[in-house]
């Protein structure tokens, strides 16, 4: 898939630094923080980055994604997010190693049987432990 095809799908006008960002996420098997992608494109400012990346979530493009560094992450979606209703409900992997953390799409955030008067908004699960790269 390409940024531009991506983008157009979702009805998104193309601009520079939007083709950029979703480059990046397309190009990553990991979930980016705003410092990483500041890196990668040293160009960008931060209010345009902070905007695309805004402008990104409500689309259903890209999700965040929380893990213990209190860094705010953001990682693709996969098929079934739309314009303000996200639809992701696998979990997350954080590396005691090198930190990375990933979208594990195979593996769904489980069904919560909650006491009654309690609504699940939604289930944030993090596993840590050591990643493909780093477990050998
Ligand atoms: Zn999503
Ligand atoms: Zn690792
Ligand atoms: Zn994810």
């Amino acid at each position: 898939m390409e940024a531009k095809t991506l983008l157009a799908q979702n009805k998104l006008r193309v601009t520079q630094s939007r083709e950029e960002v979703l480059s990046v996420f397309l190009s990553s098997t990991i979930a980016l923080s705003n410092q990483v992608i500041e890196q990668q494109l040293d160009h960008i400012d931060r209010i345009t980055l902070y905007r695309t990346l805004k402008t990104f979530e409500d689309k259903g493009i890209i999700h965040k994604v929380i893990d213990t560094t209190n860094k705010h992450k953001y990682a693709l979606c996969v098929d079934g997010c739309t314009d303000h209703n996200h639809e992701d409900s696998h979990i997350h992997f954080e590396c005691i190693t090198c930190k990375n953390t990933s979208c594990i799409n195979e593996v769904s955030t489980p069904e919560l049987n909650l006491p009654p008067g309690y609504q699940v908004n939604s289930v944030d699960v993090i596993v840590k432990g050591f990643c493909s790269n780093c477990s050998n």
